[in-house]
C-alpha cells in the first residue's frame, strides 16, 4: 500500500491503485450501533443483528417426498408385493402406525407412519380395490425425507452480519421466525453539487442539465436498505456547500455528494470539507472516476464522487457500496463476485489506469461467456449503463485481444 498518497490534495503525486483505495476506505468504515425487531416480511436487504438459531428440526418429522404408498420393505417380499391399503395420509394429516402386511396411501409432505421405511411412487404401483401391488425391489429409505436432515434444532441457520436476501426470509419463516432482530437502517444524506442542475419536470434553460445522480443515489441506496435524507441540489458556492454538509451531518450516519470534488475553482465540496471538517482526496488509478473524496464532517463520514453520472455510478458500486455494507455491519460478501469470461473486443492500447468499461455478457451455445464493451469508451455516455449488464475490468498496463480471459462484474452484484 502506498501510504504516502492517502492524503493527496495535489495533482502531482501518483494515484492510488483500486485495491489500496478500497482498503483505506474500508479501514475507516465503522458499523452503526442500534437494532430493531422487524417483521420477517420486511427484512429483505436488512442486516441480521444476532445469529438465528432454529428451535425446530427441518424437516420437522420424517415425511414423504412423493405421492405413493408408505410400506415396510420387509413386508414386500413376505407378501409378494401385495399389501392391503388400510389408511390414507394426506399432507396436513397424521397416520396410524403401519400394521404388518399393510400399506398407507400417502401424499407428498405427509408424515410417514411409524413402521414404514420407504415410500413407493404411485406410478410403479397397481391399485386393486383395497389392495395395492408393488415392485419387490424397493430400497429402505426410498422417498423419505428424514427428520432433521437439513437443520437440527439448536443449529445456527443464519449468521449475524448477514444481509438478508429472499432465500434467508424463506428459511427464517420455515423455522417459525415471525420477526427478526436487524440492524437499524443506515441514514444516508445525499446532495448533488452544481449550478447547472435542475430537476426533471422543470424546463431546461441554456446551460442547464437534469440532475440524474439524485435518481441513481435513491435507487442504489434503496436497494441497500438505507434511509435516504435528500438535501437536493446545492449551489456551487462555498458557504452553501458548507451549510449543506453540516445539515447533512446533523441528521445522517453517512453523507454522500456528487460533483464538486475535482480541483477546479467551481468545485466547492473539496474546499468546504477542508475548511469545515477533514478531507482526504484520493486520486485513484481507474477510469471512469478518478477523484474520490473521503473525509469527516462533525464526526460523520463523507464520500464525494465525481459529478459525471457514469463515474458517480461506477465509484458508488465499487467504493461506496462496500463502505455502506460495512457500516451496516455486514460481515461477508462486501465485494462483488467476479465472473471469468472471454473478451469479444480488442483493447489494443495499453490501459494506463484500470478501466471499468460498461459491458454486456452473453452466453453462447458452447457455454463460453463472451463480453462486449460499449462502442464508445467515453464516460459521459450514460446510455452505456442501460446497454450494459455489468462491468469488465481491464487491468492497468494490459492490452486485450478477442478471446482473452477477462474479469466481468455483473450489475446484479453491484446494484442489489
Ligand atoms: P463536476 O464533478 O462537478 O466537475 O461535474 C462533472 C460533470 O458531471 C459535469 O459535466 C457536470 O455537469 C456533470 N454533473 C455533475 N453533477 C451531476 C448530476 N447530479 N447529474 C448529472 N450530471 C452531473
Ligand atoms: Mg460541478
Amino acid at each position: 500500500m502506498k501510504s504516502t498518497n492517502h492524503c493527496d490534495f495535489g495533482q502531482d503525486s501518483a494515484p492510488l491503485d483500486v485495491e489500496a483505495a478500497l482498503q483505506l476506505l474500508l479501514g475507516k468504515a465503522r458499523p452503526i450501533v442500534g437494532n430493531e425487531s422487524v417483521s420477517t416480511f420486511d427484512v429483505r436487504n436488512r442486516v441480521l443483528a444476532e445469529p438465528l438459531t432454529s428451535p425446530v428440526d427441518l424437516p420437522y418429522w420424517d415425511n414423504s417426498a412423493m405421492d405413493g404408498y408408505a410400506v415396510n420393505t420387509s413386508d414386500l417380499t413376505a407378501n409378494r408385493g401385495r399389501l392391503q391399503v388400510t389408511q390414507r395420509i394426506p399432507a396436513g394429516g397424521c397416520g396410524q402406525p403401519l400394521a404388518p402386511g399393510t400399506a398407507a396411501r400417502i401424499f407428498t409432505g405427509a408424515p410417514t407412519p411409524k413402521g414404514a421405511d420407504a415410500v413407493v411412487v404411485q406410478e410403479v404401483c397397481q391399485r386393486d380395490g383395497d389392495w395395492v401391488i408393488l415392485p419387490l425391489q424397493i430400497k429402505p429409505g426410498a422417498n423419505i425425507r428424514r427428520q432433521g436432515e437439513d437443520v437440527r434444532a439448536g443449529d445456527v441457520v443464519i449468521n449475524a452480519g448477514t444481509r438478508l436476501n429472499p432465500a434467508h426470509l424463506g428459511l427464517a419463516a420455515s423455522v417459525g421466525s415471525e420477526r427478526l432482530l436487524v440492524r437499524r437502517r443506515l441514514k444516508v444524506a445525499i446532495f448533488a453539487s452544481g449550478d447547472e442542475l435542475i430537476m426533471p419536470g422543470e424546463a431546461l434553460k441554456p446551460g442547464q442539465i437534469y440532475n440524474s445522480n439524485r435518481f441513481f443515489y435513491h435507487a442504489l441506496l434503496d436497494a441497500l436498505g438505507c434511509e435516504v435524507i435528500d438535501l437536493g441540489i446545492v449551489a456551487d458556492r462555498l458557504q452553501a456547500t458548507a451549510d449543506a454538509l453540516h445539515r447533512a451531518a446533523a441528521r445522517a450516519d453517512l453523507i454522500l455528494a456528487s460533483g464538486g470534488v475535482s480541483v477546479g475553482e467551481e468545485d466547492h465540496v473539496r474546499p468546504a470539507m477542508q475548511r469545515e471538517g477533514s478531507l482526504e482526496l484520493w486520486r485513484i488509478a481507474m477510469r471512469p472516476g478518478k477523484p474520490l473524496a473521503f473525509g469527516h464532517i462533525d464526526a460523520k463520514p463523507f464520500i464525494g464522487s465525481p459529478g459525471n453520472p457514469v463515474s458517480m455510478f461506477v465509484t458508488f458500486c465499487l467504493f461506496v457500496r462496500p463502505f455502506i455494507l460495512r457500516m451496516q455491519g455486514v460481515d461477508s460478501d462486501l465485494l462483488p463476485l467476479i465472473l471469468p469470461a472471454r473478451a469479444a473486443f480488442d483493447w489494443p492500447a495499453r490501459a494506463k489506469r484500470r478501466e471499468y468499461q460498461r459491458a454486456r455478457l452473453t452466453t453462447h451455445a458452447d457455454g463460453t461467456c463472451m463480453v462486449q464493451i460499449f462502442p464508445s469508451p467515453s464516460s459521459a455516455a450514460i446510455t452505456s449503463l442501460t446497454w450494459a449488464n455489468g462491468i469488465v475490468v481491464i487491468p492497468e498496463g494490459r492490452t486485450i485481444a478477442i478471446g482473452d480471459p477477462v474479469d466481468f462484474i455483473p450489475f446484479s452484484e453491484l446494484t442489489t
